[in-house]
């Protein structure tokens, strides 16, 4: 079984429609694929009636909130989420406070730029973006406008923290995200804890924590995590009794990486599906 747990499409940062995504997904010898865009569900219905016959679909979502850094001071971190009801009233509002964080936070950081001459249309960025809006949107504007050659140009020179044009957002805390996933009948595994080129990192001891408040998993074989970082999470998940995954962290054209570069064994794959009673698994 070969199970790929976090993937992006274009109801958020990915380049592939939902529909276009399980096809490739099948196409790669996936079983199991999960949809997993930031900070919305909208392309679970798409994505559930394209499925192609032996192809299963987890649905998901990629929550942004906000951890304690290793310097004690707030960190952005991602909480990959399955299986949710995505009609819970408390964690829809939530998301829908989320959403609007990225639109106005894309806006500003878009506007910062006109402003400073560099060509970019901020409304036509927004209106194909869409509500989950993200940096990769403005990443691939300044690619199309000339300015960077690359998405990832783009990043290390204009989009990070310590770029320019960096503006933050207000993200969920951890803690609190944690409760709503698990409220609402979902798994939460923290994403990539230890991605270091992306800024700097969480505490490893709030995970700890959360491992308390409900947190199901971490996410280990990933790839901006180095071997060592991989085995640093499956050393952490097995004293704390947490899942571990592995995963492409699939955005099509908007970053270097197939479907299934990492995977998540069954084992860890039963076990989440075992602990959610919010949704289910889809069978195509
Ligand atoms: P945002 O959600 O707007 O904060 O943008 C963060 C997203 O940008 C991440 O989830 C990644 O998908 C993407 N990203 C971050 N760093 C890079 C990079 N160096 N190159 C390409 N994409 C990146
Ligand atoms: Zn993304
Ligand atoms: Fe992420
Ligand atoms: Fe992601």
């Amino acid at each position: 079984m070969r199970i790929d747990l976090h993937t992006h499409s274009t109801a958020s940062d990915g380049t592939d429609g939902p529909a276009r995504l399980v096809r490739a997904a099948a196409r790669a010898g996936l079983d199991v694929v999960a949809l997993t865009d930031h900070d919305t569900t909208s392309g679970w219905d798409e994505a559930a009636a394209a499925l192609p016959p032996g192809l299963r679909l987890v649905r998901g979502m990629e929550m942004s909130c906000t951890g304690r850094g290793e310097d004690g001071a707030p960190v952005a971190v991602h909480l990959l989420a399955y299986l949710f009801d995505p009609q819970d009233p408390v964690f829809v509002a939530e998301l829908e406070r989320l959403r609007g964080e990225r639109v106005s936070r894309i806006r500003a950081m878009g506007t910062r730029m006109a402003e400073d001459g560099l060509p970019i249309d901020v409304d036509a960025v927004l209106v194909q973006a869409g509500p989950a809006a993200g940096r990769p949107h403005l990443a691939r504007a300044l690619v199309e406008a000339g300015v960077v050659p690359t998405v990832s140009d783009a990043f290390t020179e204009l989009l990070s923290p310590r770029g320019r044009y960096y503006v933050p957002k207000a993200d969920t805390p951890l803690v609190d995200a944690v409760k709503l996933v698990t409220a609402a009948g979902g798994v939460p595994v923290v994403a990539h804890a230890r991605a270091r080129a992306r800024g700097r990192l969480l505490a490893l001891d709030q995970i700890e924590e959360l491992a308390e408040l409900g947190l199901g998993g971490v996410e280990a074989d990933h790839p901006d995590h180095s071997e060592e970082d991989a085995r640093t999470m499956k050393d952490l998940a097995r004293g704390l009794g947490l899942i571990v995954t592995g995963s492409s962290d699939y955005h099509g054209d908007n970053k270097d990486v197939m479907l299934g570069r990492f995977t998540t064994a069954p084992e860890a794959y039963e076990a989440l599906v075992d602990r959610a009673s919010g949704v289910e698994v889809i069978a195509g």
